[in-house]
């Protein structure tokens, strides 16, 4: 079914075309005519499916139907868990309206930068608010934001924001909004407290899930090269260098470990840079738009600053460690094979991520390919071990019924640097 079936206004259906979008994604498609009817919404949906413009796109045709009042109140109000995902939320919305008359004005306002030149900017009214919770807490506190007109409420990322603490926040942000409102929840995964959070915010909700519950992406191939702790810079800087992989996002665990690699990557010729909380909002902002770009080949990120970072098409994905959390890796190969388009998901696995590993893999209830590379071999895993034979009734001397000792070889520390 085209865009112009969808019952979208000319002005978005311009937008839409100048975008280059051709057909709806599975969740536009559902989530259009769903949202456009003033249903509330459950979506489980990963970044990379649409659904940005899935909300937006409806929201602003509605928001359109409607004259706003003399003081230009905030009619919807979209929750992010980062300060990018926000700006990049912003940034869609702007472009999707930008036809519209009259104008309907975004807004974004998120922490980590100073206060005051948002409150400046929330002054002549807005129509769309793109937040992170804390920040428009403050707003709100400082009277800076009034969120009693507020006609839609979209939780984009809610696993992640619950993950990160915003729970609280939420909650007290709800509580300001009037209590009769359309509400629409995204989220990639579903746990319990997504579930309690759902509970009395949604009422009669459409529920659309475009890829199956906690399962990665299928244009996604998934490969683990198992390999050694020690060797996994060297590793990478092959991989990028052999494969001549352009673009690449590496997902590292902690922010010291994002700049090593960084400078490492960088002593070796291939141009990288690291984004992680302790980078400056400049300095972030500067790093993803010369990745984009093409300036910087490989971009080193923690989850937490990756989360939200809007790259279309982004070939390949490389865990450089493997995230702590399951959930965190559909997360991660999420920023891969986007909009159907192929990505590849790599994961550098030593020996003690091996668990971790395979809980993934039950997570998404598919197996990931093992491969070793030529020269970077594994000397800290065992040999596949042959299958075992029936039990003999044990023997009643100790220790002979113990399965052969694994080599050991130059095994590195197992902790997390
Ligand atoms: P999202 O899941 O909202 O982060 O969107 C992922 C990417 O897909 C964004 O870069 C969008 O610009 C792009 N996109 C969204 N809808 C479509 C569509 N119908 N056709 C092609 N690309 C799209």
């Amino acid at each position: 079914m085209p865009f112009t079936k969808l019952g979208l206004s000319d002005p978005l259906l311009r937008a839409i075309a100048e975008a280059g979008y051709t057909t709806p994604s599975p969740i536009q498609l559902q989530a259009i005519p769903a949202v456009l009817n003033g249903h509330d919404l459950l979506a489980a949906a990963q970044t990379g499916t649409g659904k940005t413009a899935g909300f937006a796109l409806p929201i602003l045709h509605r928001l359109s139907q409607k004259a706003y009042g003399a003081n230009r109140p905030i009619r919807v109000l979209i929750l992010t868990p980062t300060r990018e995902l926000a700006a990049q939320v912003a940034e869609s919305v702007s472009k999707y309206g930008e036809h519209l008359h009259p104008r309907l004005k975004t807004e974004v306002v998120f922490g980590g930068v100073k206060i005051n030149p948002q409150m400046m900017r929330l002054r002549g009214g807005v129509d769309v608010l793109v937040a992170t919770p804390g920040r428009l807490l403050d707003l709100v506190n400082q009277n800076a934001v009034k969120l009693d007109k507020v006609e839609t409420l979209v939780l984009d990322e809610a696993d992640r924001m619950l993950d990160m603490g915003f729970i609280r926040d939420i909650r007290k942000i709800i509580a300001l909004l009037p209590k009769k409102r359309q509400n629409l929840l995204f989220s990639a995964t579903f746990s319990e407290d997504i579930r309690q959070l759902t509970t009395g915010l949604l009422v009669n909700p459409i529920k659309i899930e475009v890829a199956p519950r906690n399962t990665a992406a299928e244009t996604v191939e998934q490969i683990a090269y198992l390999c050694n702790k020690a060797n996994k810079a060297d590793l990478l800087c092959h991989l990028v260098k052999t494969k001549d992989w352009q673009q690449v996002l590496v997902f590292t665990s902690t922010k010291h470990g994002a700049n090593r690699l960084t400078e490492k990557l960088n002593k070796l010729d291939i141009k990288a840079a690291a984004i992680h909380g302790n980078k400056s909002q400049g300095a972030r902002t500067s790093a993803l738009s010369s990745f984009k770009a093409g300036e910087i080949r490989v971009l080193v990120a923690t989850d937490v600053a990756a989360r939200g970072i809007d790259i279309n098409l982004l070939p390949h994905v490389v865990n450089y460690e493997l995230p702590r959390a399951p959930a965190d890796y559909v997360h991660r190969i999420g920023r891969t094979g986007r909009a159907g388009e192929e990505g590849q998901a790599v994961s550098l696995v030593s020996h003690d991520e091996v668990g971790a590993l395979k809980l993934i893999e039950k997570l998404i209830n598919t197996p990931i390919k093992r491969e070793q590379i030529v020269g970077f071999e594994p000397a800290d895993v065992a040999p596949p071990m042959p299958p075992e034979p029936p039990r003999a009734p044990r023997p009643p001397r100790r220790n002979t019924s113990q399965p052969p000792r694994k080599t050991t070889g130059n095994r590195t520390t197992g902790n997390r640097t």
